[in-house]
């Protein structure tokens, strides 16, 4: 990641400097695509307990995140390391008893993240790979000629340019864009 990263187990040790605070964010939340219901949560665990990360996971915790949300510590949860753990499941959400959409506001919170440049590096190594070959993984070469002396037929070509086409526009994606010597946003 491009800054200091934290956790939400981490963030909730350390102690809250006022300063941190940014009272406007869970009303920023609530203008937002996903997650307008945030304040609805009433912090009862539900989505934490039935989540299949948090059971092999001693950091990630949906409702934390949400917490820390109302409590409008944006940094923290911005440049959250577990933000990147959800697997977009939506058990949380069919279970939530307020109705919270919480894999939504999830990914409202990668988005914003994300247009900050707190991306982990793997899945900045996976948009260098679209953008350069159309494949979210480069495939060895070695493995293209096993594939070869077994009389498999060829992989289909991705289509870089086209990928590039359709994601034309995403934040994200332009910072890998920009003209060399650029440096992209958030770092
Ligand atoms: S299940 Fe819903 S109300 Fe309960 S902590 Fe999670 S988001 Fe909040
Ligand atoms: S969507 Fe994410 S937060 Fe919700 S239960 Fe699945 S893995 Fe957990």
């Amino acid at each position: 990641m491009t800054e200091a990263a934290t956790t939400p187990t981490q963030g909730k040790d350390q102690p809250i400097k006022a300063s941190e605070l940014d009272p406007k964010f869970k009303y920023e939340l609530v203008k937002m695509h996903g997650s307008e219901k945030i304040l609805k949560c009433f912090q009862c665990g539900t989505c934490t307990s039935d989540c299949p990360v948090a059971r092999f996971s001693d950091t990630y915790r949906p409702r934390t995140l949400i917490h820390m949300a109302q409590l409008g510590l944006k940094e923290r949860v911005l440049k959250s390391d577990t933000l990147w753990l959800c697997a977009a499941c939506f058990t949380c959400t069919d279970r939530c008893p307020q109705d919270v959409e919480v894999a939504a506001v999830i990914r409202v919170f990668r988005n914003l993240a994300a247009e900050k440049g707190c991306v982990p590096q793997v899945f900045k190594d996976q948009a260098q790979s679209l953008l350069e070959s159309g494949y979210a993984y480069k495939i060895p070469e070695l493995r293209v000629k096993k594939r070869e002396s077994q009389c498999l037929p060829p992989l289909p070509k991705g289509d870089a340019e086209k990928v590039r086409k359709v994601l034309k526009g995403v934040k994200f994606i332009d910072n890998f864009q920009k003209p060399a010597g650029e440096k992209p946003s958030g770092q």
